[in-house]
């Protein structure tokens, strides 16, 4: 572990969402720029950082299945989507002088590696930011299922899932004024009292793998370096 920080090795999750700021649809570049800065400040400590980018600010595979769409050619374009938000995140991170690479689900080899999990731990061990594209491949999945999926393939310590607040809640806190948020959690008190946070295959392959899973707010500056290096808020998940 680098010295003053509680982990080696982390995949931070941020969904499409997260990369589109205040507008409601696709990538607001500044926003991605701040995520970048988040990232590249977690880098500078001597952690190992891999991400996993979803597609949702672009294309949800089911609600094109909810206009008639066969569902698995609905996926395959989200799965594209997650590939766009990809090439801006590292365009982003290496405006910050860090080295990337994307590694795609799906062999798109002119403009990404395919993914190889032998390769992804060279290029971690070789202090190189990988971003996990295309999910896990297949139709019927997530990125959050990707991400508990690379997190346990890359041997993560934890992972992060960044939200747009800062933990778990009892409710939405964002239009419930009761919402009370929790500290800590179990992967079966997330899957039992059904809990939005991640979906429930990706809570139990972080379950299996006995990766713990923090929660936080990737909005808020600064908190992802802060966790990283025990402080900041965050609802941690684990056995
Ligand atoms: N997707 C898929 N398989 C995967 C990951 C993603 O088919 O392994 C598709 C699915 O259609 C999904 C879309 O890609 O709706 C975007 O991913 P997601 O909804 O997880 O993105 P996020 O909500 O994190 O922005």
């Amino acid at each position: 572990r680098p010295q003053g920080t509680r982990f080696k090795r982390v995949l931070l999750k941020c969904s499409g969402e997260a990369l589109m700021g205040d507008s409601g649809y696709g990538i607001d570049f500044p926003t991605v720029t701040r995520i970048a800065e988040e990232i590249a400040a977690v880098h500078s400590l001597g952690v190992e950082v891999c991400l996993v980018i979803g597609g949702g600010n672009i294309f949800r595979g089911l609600s094109g299945a909810a206009r008639g769409m066969d569902r698995a050619t609905a996926d395959s374009m989200g799965m594209m989507a997650t590939v766009m938000n990809a090439l801006a995140v590292q365009h982003a991170i290496e405006e910050q002088g860090v080295e990337t690479r994307v590694m795609s689900a799906i062999p798109m080899a002119s403009l990404c590696e395919p993914y190889i999990r032998r390769r992804a731990h060279r290029h971690l061990e070789k202090r190189r930011v990988v971003i996990f594209a295309a999910g896990t491949g297949n139709p019927f999945f997530t990125t959050d299922t990707a991400a508990a999926l690379r997190a346990a393939e890359m041997n993560c310590d934890a992972l992060f899932k960044g939200t747009q607040v800062d933990g778990v809640y009892t409710s939405d806190p964002k239009t419930d004024p009761e919402a009370t948020r929790f500290e800590q959690l179990s992967y079966l008190d997330v899957l039992s009292m059904d809990l939005k946070v991640m979906d429930a295959s990706a809570i139990s392959l972080a379950r299996e793998s006995d990766i713990p899973i923090l929660v936080f707010s990737i909005g808020e500056a600064g908190q992802f370096s802060e966790i990283i290096r025990g402080g900041g808020r965050a609802t941690v998940i684990g056995n």
